[in-house]
């Protein structure tokens, strides 16, 4: 049983090795440092993947062909998509084939039990949160993973447009830069605490914070969703709106689709957003384009 037990931890480490080296070629192929955080979706079209959001209740789905398919569930959570399509472009990459990621919850056997799974999870973790932007991220907020707050962590999450639980386990099992005990503690709070705790009240909207560490990038969003960025920010458009003054900074709603330019006068820091139509459904690259005036 031990020699079973040392067996599949050397394979693990060895899919996580391969899928760790196929997730920065990725990025390098597509023209991506390894540092920042990235569209995956335009890395997957760099790659000649074309992605599209379907109205289907499923996490994602891998099409071989030419050109090669990534269709992905327009119900799921934006960061949960993001993360979908760098696990099935993982899929792609990786030389797998045609296959179908049902709904977590749905699924029988635990992913990481089969090779494939496990591959494309580790592949997706690394493409998404390189490890030298994940330490520049706590670095640069002069913060530590062991003992950053819940909040502290939401913030990076954020920055890398994946979730909160997903950033803990990537923390964990990928980086090794937290313990279990830790994971533990941290997954005690939900993302819909932790907003709750932002915002000083309940909201099922879900919130992106970009703090003045953001780095300029861009801020993805769909319609209805929060946007908490540095006290005095200011948006050059109508895609979102400020709603009020937070003790944590200017909160803002996305209002429209669109591209928005969003700054903070008298200082450096400067960013756009992106705003999605709610649950949008149709190929990635167009997610952002403005509603037609007759409409
Ligand atoms: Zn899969």
């Amino acid at each position: 049983m031990k020699a079973l037990a040392r067996t599949m931890m050397h394979n693990r480490r060895a899919l996580a090795d391969k899928a760790m080296k196929a997730a920065i070629t990725a990025r390098l192929k597509a023209g991506k440092d390894l540092v920042s955080p990235v569209c995956i979706y335009s890395i997957a079209e760099a790659h000649g993947v074309r992605v599209t959001f379907n109205d289907i209740n499923m996490e994602g789905m891998y099409q071989r062909g030419s050109p090669p398919r990534i269709h992905l569930s327009s119900r799921r959570p934006l960061p949960r998509r993001a993360y979908n399509c760098a696990h099935e472009l993982g899929h792609h990459l990786l030389g797998h084939g045609s296959s179908i990621d049902e709904l977590r919850e749905n699924q029988l056997v635990r992913p990481w039990d089969v090779p494939e799974e496990y591959s494309a999870d580790t592949f997706a973790a690394y493409a998404l949160v390189p490890t030298l932007g994940l330490r520049n991220a706590f670095a640069t907020r002069g913060l530590k993973p062991e003992t950053a707050t819940p909040i502290e962590i939401y913030r990076i999450a954020c920055q890398f447009g994946i979730g909160y639980s997903t950033l803990i386990t990537h923390l964990l099992w990928g980086e090794g830069m937290i313990s279990r005990a830790r994971a533990d503690a941290l997954r005690k709070f939900t993302p819909r605490t932790l907003r709750a705790h932002i915002l000083g009240s309940l909201t099922p909207n879900p919130l992106i914070v970009a703090d003045e560490a953001w780095g300029g990038h861009a801020i993805d969003a769909e319609v209805g969703h929060l946007l908490l960025l540095p006290s005095g920010t200011v948006a050059h458009g109508d895609a979102i709106a400020s709603i009020a003054d937070l003790e944590g900074g200017r909160l803002f709603e996305a209002k429209r689709p669109g591209l928005v330019r969003i700054d903070r006068p008298g200082t450096e820091w400067a960013a756009f957003g992106r705003i999605a139509r709610t649950a949008y459904v149709g190929r990635a690259e167009f997610r952002h384009l403005e509603d037609d005036a007759d409409d």
